[in-house]
Order: structure tokens, then C-alpha cells, then sequence
């Protein structure tokens, strides 16, 4: 090791999933949206005056935070923004996980947390799911440096209750409780309404999904005002200018066209749920996801095998090779002949593989 090596900030980087550009890919793998984005954006885009790059953005990204605001019916400095919610979360894991105790996250989750613990130094502990990879609640009865909940978790799909949501808030009002909601327009019942209970809640949004933006790389959080106010003191010692003048102008458009956010999102989740019913009829056991993908296992099928058979015919999926999770499938929902495609595709497999038993 050379000498200015030994001075490195060494952290194992969170692995993207793979970002393919066949011709005639199916692309079930990022959560990515199948909708194209509201035409509003489009028009945003389209319109979008050049000469504007020359000037820095508003470091407040004022024009955006108000639409949230307004959307969501909030106070303006309630609302913090970044690029994506990963940076929002980043941010967030800075400023508030510095007590030196250890964070909670559950074992199964986003496999970013412990990422930005380690790379933070940031002390975390895991809490394992139940066999039915749902929180128990109980366990976070204890002393912690703060919590992190993904609800609809990922790569289950599972969420829970706001029951469960608030009595976790309630045995934890001496630290930040970060709830991720990436996928909570799909199903799940937002965290929202606590907000005016729980000044140590964080709710965490973005527009990469239900509203089709994941190329934009816009994020947003819902805190009390000092919460928000110290993430943008933190946010400010880093980087001013994080959302560009084209994010600004494409995620306002995107926030505002509430009509073409409801009919895609409704399409989604119609989609899911005859998927769901297909695959079981298929064999594969799956949970009750309330998100924009499903986590699939089959009693008779090699995961891993599965997923590179998948790939081989073009369809991309997510596999984690991770412990519990190592006989599972992530199946973004897409639309409904990307999924009578991969349907068809399973059955020959299955059929195939009955056949060769
Ligand atoms: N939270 C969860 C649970 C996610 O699955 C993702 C998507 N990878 C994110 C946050 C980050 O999404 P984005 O940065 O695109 O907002």
C-alpha cells in the first residue's frame, strides 16, 4: 500500500442495479416508472429557456419547495429538496445520526442505509424482520441514535400500518425518525398526518417513481422547521446549488399535473395486482405488496438461476445475493404487456421445468 493510501476513507460503495440499453429489453429491475412523465413536463422541457443556465439556480429551490408545500399541505419551511431522495437521506444520516449510539434500520431493507452509515462512521445496529419480513415494533423499544423505516419497505413491498409508524415515533421522541416513503403513493398510508405530533419525523418522498422522474433526481423531506432548518444548514456547508434550473422547472410541472399522477399510479397498482394473482397461480409465493414492484420466491425454482435465464431472454430483474433474501425475486411493475411478456416467459420456463423432472 502506498503511503496516501493508508488515509483513505475506504467504504464498500451500494451497488446500483444494472442500467442495460438493449433494443428490446424488458426493464423491470430500478423501480423504474413505465409511464413516460406528465406531458406538463414534457411541455416543461420543451420550453425550457437555455439562456437560464447561465445563472446559478435559487439555492432554495423556492419555486419547487412551494409546489411540494402546496401539494402536500405543509408549510413552506417544512420542506426540504435534493437530488433524488438518495442525497436527501445522505444528508439527513449527517445531520442528524451524531450521537455516537447506533442507528436502527431492519436487516431487510434499502441496502444504501448501512452505506451511508459506514461511510458517515455512523455506529448502526440491524433489526431483523419477522419470517414474514414485518417489523416488530418491540424491538424498537431501546436506546438508539435514531431510526430508519422504509414503509413500503424495500425490496419486500410490505407496509405497515400507521399504527405501527406512530408507536415507533412514540417510544422514540429523543432522536430523528427517518420514515422513507419512496413507494408510499402505490398502496401504502403515509406518515404525513403525524407531523404535527412528531417534531423529531422525517418523511422522505421523491418523484423518481410514482411520477416517472428517476432521471431528473429529485428528493424531498417533510420534517418540523428546525429538522428542516438544520438539514439545510448542513446542506448549505456542502453544496449549495444541489437542484439545477431544468429540476426545478420539470419537477415543479411534475408535482402540479395531480390529474396524470393519479391515472398512471392507479394503472400501476391495477397492474400489480394482477400480476400478483398470476404469479401465485404460477406457483410463486408472494407477499402483499404496496409498492411499485414484487418480491417473488418459488418453491421450485433456483432464484439466481431464474434471474440469469430472465436476463438471457431480455427481461431484467433484481436479484440480491444476500442472506433470507437469496431465494427472491424484485419485480418491477411495468406496464401490462411487459408483464404478459414475462408471464409467458414463466410459464414455458415452469413448464419446462416440470417437464425435466
Ligand atoms: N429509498 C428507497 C427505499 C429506494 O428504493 C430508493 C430507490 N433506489 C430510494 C430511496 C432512492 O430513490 P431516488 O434517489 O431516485 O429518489
Amino acid at each position: 500500500m502506498r503511503p496516501w493510501e493508508s488515509n483513505i476513507r475506504k467504504v464498500v460503495p451500494y451497488v446500483p442495479g444494472e442500467q442495460p440499453n438493449q433494443p428490446h429489453m424488458i426493464k423491470l429491475n430500478t423501480n423504474e416508472n413505465p409511464y413516460p412523465p406528465s406531458p406538463a413536463v414534457t411541455e416543461s422541457l420543451y420550453t425550457f429557456d437555455a439562456d437560464k443556465l447561465r445563472m446559478y439556480p435559487d439555492p432554495a429551490a423556492k419555486s419547487l419547495v412551494d409546489a411540494l408545500a402546496k401539494r402536500y399541505k405543509v408549510e413552506p419551511e417544512q420542506v426540504f429538496t435534493g437530488v433524488g431522495s438518495d442525497d436527501v437521506l445522505a444528508m439527513a444520516f449527517l445531520t442528524f445520526f451524531n450521537s455516537g449510539k447506533p442507528v436502527l434500520f431492519a436487516d431487510i431493507t434499502y441496502s444504501f442505509y448501512d452505506v451511508w452509515a459506514e461511510v458517515f462512521r455512523i455506529p448502526y445496529q440491524t433489526v431483523p424482520l419477522d419470517e414474514r419480513f414485518r417489523i416488530c415494533k418491540e424491538d424498537y423499544y431501546r436506546e438508539n441514535g435514531g431510526i430508519v423505516l422504509a414503509n413500503p419497505n424495500a425490496p419486500t413491498g410490505e407496509a405497515e400500518g400507521l399504527d405501527v409508524v406512530e408507536d415507533i415515533l412514540r417510544h422514540n421522541q429523543d432522536v430523528i425518525v427517518i420514515v422513507d416513503e419512496a413507494y408510499i403513493d402505490f398502496g401504502g398510508e403515509s406518515a404525513l398526518p403525524l407531523l404535527d405530533k412528531y417534531e423529531n419525523l422525517l418523511i422522505v418522498q421523491t418523484l423518481s417513481k410514482s411520477r416517472s422522474m428517476a432521471g431528473m433526481r429529485i428528493g424531498y423531506a417533510f420534517g418540523g422547521k428546525d429538522a428542516i432548518r438544520y438539514l439545510n444548514d448542513v446542506k448549505y456547508s456542502f453544496n449549495s446549488y444541489t437542484m439545477s434550473q431544468p429540476a426545478l422547472a420539470l419537477g415543479v410541472a411534475a408535482v402540479e399535473d395531480e390529474a396524470y399522477f393519479r391515472e398512471t399510479v392507479h394503472k400501476i397498482i391495477q397492474t400489480r395486482e394482477r400480476v400478483k394473482q398470476e404469479l401465485r397461480a404460477l406457483g410463486f409465493v408472494c407477499g402483499d405488496s404496496q409498492s411499485n414492484f414484487l418480491f417473488v420466491t418459488h418453491p421450485k425454482l433456483q432464484a439466481e438461476r431464474l434471474f440469469e435465464d430472465l436476463k438471457k431472454a431480455n427481461i431484467y430483474v433484481r436479484y440480491f445475493k444476500k442472506p433470507r433474501i437469496d431465494q427472491f425475486l424484485r419485480i418491477t411493475i411495468g406496464t401490462d404487456d411487459e408483464m404478459d411478456e414475462l408471464l409467458d416467459f414463466l410459464r414455458g420456463y415452469i413448464s419446462i421445468a416440470n417437464d425435466n423432472r
